[in-house]
């Protein structure tokens, strides 16, 4: 039986239908669709025929997808979809496509719980280009792969849990991509790397360790509400990698990208070090998942170096002969004050002395001591002169003995590194409609350090917005999510040159 339209009202026999209600994608369930209509109450008035009727009708009104896919000559079907699109010429083919992937999240029993949020959320869905209004009407499904990622804890420190999140990426970048990852175990710690096609022009990094310990979900449960979505890791960086992942499946051509996910970069990347920087060599950019500063993007950060100040003194009793002891404590502090006086706040250089550690009992002159000093520096002449400085302490106690561990951990990202993709992304964010794209300045490093360090043009903050990194307030700005998908995938787009057509001109003709 040819599924033809019948000139019936349109909406006569469209609401009561369970069939359409509950069809999904008719792709995937057009049986189930056909025995709902057929169970539909007859009305008797109209004779035996009329059930004809109303079961083509049900079949036209919930195959327009399928008749999409098949046959587009079917021109009253295409000016149907175009009513059901709020009233405006939207192009056939992208209203089929959002329609599907819509019905695909209907079905999709772990993205149904969002679907009040996304409507609560989604506005006037059609004002927007294209490109962001096909990422938002994707929004429920981002939205369900972030819940997993969060609920999954992966702190740095937990080998286990590192591993157990990396499983959480491998499956959610899986089920995106259409492949699994390469597992690449370094040290005990798990990183995942998808490469589409040799030579990688374009990476993608991020991250899928955390801060947060073990159990951190119970105390900070997942939630979203009013806006906002919670979890421990949301913001850095479960929500960035979510939508990056996202953003690269929708590329019409993946050839040239490659994904690379570590475990340990809230460690500074003590086994991903040498792995991330072979991935870049080569490449013509680099994308870093990394949140957002609230929502510019991150355009320079400074450069990282972590030491450790060790002292060693001597023990002795410290009411029956102090004076036969070496205090490494009093020694520790007097380098404290110099190694803080080796911050220099009108070029943007601080040292911290931050965790410290000295003796083993209240009444013994300490035989030991330690501190960690945490430097931040905007360039890498700085991070020299500082790390020159610590290198030349010399202890200021006799008998006292000084080690310096460490150093320069992560190189500055400078502006130059940043400045050609910064260019492209406020183009790019213009052209989408999602505001004017700001750029800041932080003194964190992230693994785009290390990338921009080795010359490759790396552009960084591309993730979630939102705000709290590492805090108890953590959180990320949901309605924010489909623009930036949106970014990240129109920026690889015109990196790799598959942007001939591009969303952001499909948008436009929308
Ligand atoms: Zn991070």
């Amino acid at each position: 039986m040819p599924a033809r339209p019948v000139h019936l009202p349109p909406n006569r026999f469209r609401p009561g239908c369970p069939g359409r209600a509950r069809a999904g994608c008719p792709r995937r369930r057009p049986r189930r669709i056909r025995r709902r209509c057929a169970a539909a109450p007859r009305p008797s008035r109209y004779g035996w025929w009329l059930s004809w009727w109303i079961l083509l009708e049900c079949r036209a009104a919930s195959n327009t997808v399928r008749c999409r896919h098949r046959d587009g000559r079917n021109r009253s079907r295409r000016r149907r979809e175009r009513r059901m699109a709020g009233g405006q010429f939207v192009r056939g083919d992208e209203v089929a496509r959002v329609r599907c992937e819509e019905a695909r999240i209907r079905n999709s029993a772990s993205a149904r719980r969002y679907q009040m949020t996304s409507v609560e959320m989604r506005g006037d869905a059609s004002a927007g280009p294209g490109t962001v209004r096909r990422f938002r009407a994707e929004l429920p499904a981002l939205l369900a792969d972030i819940e997993r990622l969060v609920c999954c804890e992966s702190p740095s420190t937990d080998l286990a849990a590192v591993a157990r999140g990396a499983d959480a990426v491998a499956a959610v970048g899986g089920a995106l991509l259409g492949v699994a990852p390469e597992r690449i175990v370094l040290s005990g710690r798990t990183h995942l790397r998808w490469r589409f096609g040799s030579p990688a022009r374009v990476l993608v990094l991020g991250h899928h360790d955390t801060v947060w310990p073990v159990g951190s979900v119970r105390t900070h449960p997942f939630a979203v509400r009013d806006g906002k979505l919670y979890g421990p890791g949301c913001f850095d960086m479960k929500a960035g990698l979510a939508l990056a992942l996202r953003a690269v499946a929708a590329l019409p051509d993946r050839s040239g990208v490659t994904i690379l996910v570590t475990g340990d970069e809230e460690l500074g990347a003590p086994s991903s070090r040498e792995l991330i920087v072979d991935t870049a060599r080569g490449c013509a950019a680099v994308l870093v998942a990394e949140p957002a500063a609230g929502t510019a993007l991150k355009i320079v950060r400074k450069g990282v170096s972590h030491y450790r100040i060790r002292v060693r003194g001597r023990a002795a009793h410290a009411g029956l002969e102090p004076e036969r002891g070496v205090n490494a404590t009093v020694e520790l502090a007097h380098q404290i004050g110099v190694v803080a006086a080796l911050g220099d706040a009108a070029v943007g250089t601080s040292v911290t002395p931050t965790l410290m550690s000295a003796g083993t009992a209240a009444n013994t002159v300490p035989a030991e001591a330690s501190c960690a000093v945490d430097v931040r520096a905007a360039t890498v002449a700085e991070q020299d002169r500082v790390d020159a400085a610590m290198r030349g302490l010399r202890p200021l106690l006799d008998g006292a003995e000084l080690e310096v561990l460490g150093g320069p951990n992560r190189p500055p990202l400078a502006a130059e590194s940043s400045r050609e993709l910064f260019g492209r992304a406020q183009r790019l964010g213009a052209a989408l409609g999602i505001g004017p794209i700001t750029g800041a300045a932080v003194g964190g490093g992230s693994d785009g350090n290390l990338t921009a360090g080795i010359g490759i043009p790396t552009l960084d903050g591309l993730g979630a917005c939102g705000d709290g990194a590492h805090a108890d307030h953590e959180h990320v700005l949901i309605d924010e999510l489909p623009g930036r998908a949106a970014l990240f995938h129109v920026l690889l787009e015109e990196l790799l040159g598959v942007s001939e057509s591009t969303s952001i001109q499909k948008g436009r003709t929308t």
